[in-house]
Order: structure tokens, then sequence, then C-alpha cells
């Protein structure tokens, strides 16, 4: 019997998804180097367009008048982008990334999006992930081929960030806040930072869902953040990045803030802004990189990850690019402004949905992709819950952590701070691990 049918005994390892990878996936070398050496200027890259308020207000107009969730934001960022008090402007990001095979071609890596709120799954990868991956083997397949897993401290490089965030606010009484959902299921993936934080730099975290915060945070005299009574050096935010997640006003008040105050905000509104699909199709048009970033081999090598990303706007551009989808809906992916999976259309879909909005301003809050069609490999994945193990064809994405601290002009902390891999079934489209359609994984490097 092959060893996988009989494995019982690892049920427990994951208690928020449903699907675990038990086997590494096969990625080539010289694409994970190109993700991790373009991080950094990626970082400087994001910190630029959010402090162009200009570029920002001009990009985001036609979705801003099309999308409420977008234009509350942009609201936000408007109040305080002349009277920023914030210490630090602190983020942590990921750039998301899937490997484009081409019939013919060899592979290539292609920027899916640049998550800067919430960049979530780096407590759940490091060192649990190795360890996993190394009781399967030596277990139970101990003599397959030695595989080539890159180290990864993404967990401790996150949290030194906003070790050195919670530093700069220079005050010994302050604490870290972490903004959760109400009811936060994802706990896993955020208490091994709170642990790090305390056992390694005695730093206190304190937990509040955004409407808590707006019963219990108020500013002081010098826009301090007092959250029941506790001063706040960082807020590093787990929610805020979708409308859900702000049911009422009181939590739009409490973004703000926390936006309006001197704690460094991970992500400031600026940032999220930044990290939109509609700012991500605006840096493909020629130029516009440029501007942004003046290292002209950065710039080269962030443009080779860039997909086909076309705007949806009301004008002769957009209805070009609406022709072209509906006449090969398989070949593009239909994205609104949200975070989180679950929100694109893909396939025949594509064409139901152009159909249905083409002739309404609504398409504006949309922009469409080249679909990527990844490469797919054989591997062994748990289904929790119904604890057994599978062999599935899987597709793969690989997401690389950039933490970026700035105090003023002088930046105190730019770094590419290790990885994630997730994979998932070929036949799905997506991979949202809390969604259900996702396995954390990890890259075993080819050449
Ligand atoms: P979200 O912010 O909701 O995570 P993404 O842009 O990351 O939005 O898309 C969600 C998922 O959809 C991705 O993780 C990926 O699996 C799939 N996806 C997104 N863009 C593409 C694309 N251009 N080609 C193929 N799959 C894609
Ligand atoms: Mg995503």
């Amino acid at each position: 019997m092959e060893w996988w049918k009989d494995v019982k005994a690892i049920e427990s390892i994951r208690d928020f998804a449903l699907l675990q990878a038990l086997t590494p996936f096969k990625f080539p070398t010289q694409l994970f180097q190109h993700a991790r050496t373009i991080q950094t200027h990626i970082n400087l890259l994001v910190d630029a367009v959010s402090q162009d308020y200009q570029f920002l207000s001009d990009t985001l107009k036609s979705v801003v008048a099309n999308d409420d969730f977008t234009r509350r934001l942009m609201e936000i960022h408007k109040k305080v982008t002349s009277d920023n008090k914030q210490t630090c402007t602190f983020s942590i990001q990921r750039s998301d990334y899937m490997i484009d095979k081409k019939p013919g071609v060899g592979p290539t890596l292609k920027q899916i999006e640049m998550n800067t709120i919430a960049a979530s799954c780096f407590a759940l990868t490091q060192d649990k992930m190795e360890n996993l991956f190394s009781f399967v083997r030596s277990r139970f397949q101990p003599s397959s081929e030695n595989s080539s897993i890159p180290p990864n401290k993404c967990l401790d490089i996150l949290t030194e960030g906003i070790a050195i965030a919670w530093k700069e606010y220079a005050s010994d009484k302050s604490c870290v806040l972490f903004a959760i959902d109400e009811g936060e299921t994802n706990i896993y993936d955020s208490r091994p930072i709170e642990f790090l934080l305390w056992t390694k730099y005695k730093i206190p975290v304190i937990y509040r869902s955004l409407l808590e915060l707006s019963k219990q945070g108020r500013l002081g005299p010098q826009r301090e953040l007092l959250v029941s009574g506790q001063e706040v050096a960082v807020v590093y935010f787990r929610t805020g990045y979708s409308p859900e997640q702000y049911p009422t006003d009181k939590e739009w008040d409490a973004r703000l803030l926390c936006e309006m105050s001197r704690a460094s905000n991970c992500p400031s509104v600026g940032y999220q802004l930044a990290g939109t699909k509609k700012v991500q199709q605006a840096l493909t048009v020629p130029g516009i990189l440029e501007k942004f970033c003046d290292d002209s081999d950065a710039v080269a090598s962030i443009r080779t990850t860039f997909a086909g990303i076309y705007s949806l706007e009301n004008n002769a551009e957009g209805d070009w690019a609406i022709e072209r989808a509906l006449k090969n809906p398989a070949d593009f992916v239909v994205k609104p402004q949200r975070e989180g999976g679950g929100n694109n259309f893909y396939d025949d879909d594509v064409r139901i949905f152009l159909e249905g909005i083409r002739h309404t301003s609504e398409r504006e809050a949309y922009i469409l992709m080249d679909r990527v069609h990844p490469p797919v490999q054989p591997g062994l994945v748990l289904w929790l819950g119904k604890n057994i193990v599978t062999p599935v064809d899987l597709t793969c994405e690989l997401g690389i952590l950039g933490v970026f601290l700035r105090k003023q002009s002088e930046v105190m902390m730019n770094v590419e701070g290790g990885y994630i891999l997730r994979s998932k079934s070929a036949t799905t489209n997506e991979v949202g691990l809390n969604a259900g359609f996702g396995a954390l994984d990890l890259p075993t490097l080819v050449s």
C-alpha cells in the first residue's frame, strides 16, 4: 500500500484550512531568486506611490466614483495626508507571483498582486512547515531524493519590523495593537507574532476589533492613540481590507482615529490604496514605473513580472479591452478593488459579467488582467476534516515578504524578509486558504 493511504496522525496540524500540502513543490531557482531580489525595490516603489497624493487621486478617480469602499478610504487619506502625525511609515507587505508557462517557451514569473494590508501566512509558514515536511519525509519517505527548501525567517523578520517601529515611538509604556475581525478565527497566524514580540522584545500586544476601537479608543493631547487608557505605538491591521469589515460608520471612525494618531499604522490608508488593483494596472502603463523608481535595472526587472493589465474605464481603451475579453474570456480575469479572495471572474463568467456592465459606469471599478497559466505538478495533500491524504494535481503561488520602515525621509528598514508558498488543485481558480481552496506548501528549488 502507498504510505500516504495510512496517514492518520497529522490531522491536528492545521486548524484553519481544508488542505495541507505534504510534499514540496518544484520551483525554478531562477524565478524564485528573481522574486526575492526585486522585493526591496517594490518596497520603495509602493512607498513612493503611497506618498503621491495626486497620482493616487487621479488613478483612483473613476474607481472612487463607482465604489463606496475605495471612496471612503480615499476620504480618510485626503483628510490625513496634509496633517500626518504617524511616527513612522511602516509596511508589512507581500508580493504574490505565479509561474506562467506558455507552450514552446520557458516558464516566466508573473506578479498577481501586491498585498499591502493584512498580508498573512508568515507565522504559519516559518519553522512549522519545515518541521512538518521534514517529519513526513523522514517518517514515510526515507528513500526519497533530498529536497532543497530555501531557508525562511519570515516570522522573525516581520516581528523585528514591528519591534523597530515600536522602538521608534520611544515610549516604554506603549503597546502594539493588533486590529482584528470581530470573532477572529485566524489566530494561529497572529499569536506567534504576539509571543515573539513579548519573549524577544518585551513588547506587549493588545487585540481589538474596529468596533471595540471605536468605543475604547481616543486621541490624547499629542494625538497619542489611547485604547482603554493604554498608549499604542504601532497599529498592525489584520482587518480593514474589505467592506464587510466596516458594517457601520463606527468602524470607519475607528480607522480614521488610528490614521490621525501618532501611532505608526501598518499599513497607512495611503499604503492600502497603493496596493489596489487599479494602481497595479496604472503601474503597467509605459513611463509610470519610471516616475516612481529611478533605478533603470530595477524598473526592467520589475517590469518583466508584469502581466498585461487593462483599464475598463469608459473610453476607447476600455472598450478595446472589453471586446478582446468577450472574444476570449478564458484568457482573462476580471478583478474588482477587493482583497481576500473569491471576488474575481473567470472563464465564461468574464463574458457574462462584462456583458452585464459594459454599458454602465460600474465597469470603471474593475480591471482586466491576462490570465496566467501555471504549470501543474502532482503533490500529496492532506484533507483536513476528512483526514485522508490524496495525490492531487497542483499549481502554486509564491508570496514574498517585504518589510519597510521610514521615519520622515530616513529609511530605517527595507528588506526582503522570506516567503510563503500556497498551492491549490489545478482545477480551481483561486488559492484562498481561509476560503478553503488552497494549501500551505513549500518550494524545493530546481534548475
Ligand atoms: P485577492 O486580493 O482577492 O487575493 P488576487 O488578485 O490575489 O485577489 O486573486 C485571487 C486569486 O486568483 C489569486 O491568488 C490567484 O490564485 C487567482 N488569480 C488572480 N489573478 C490571476 C491571473 N491573472 N491568472 C490566473 N489566476 C489568477
Ligand atoms: Mg491575493
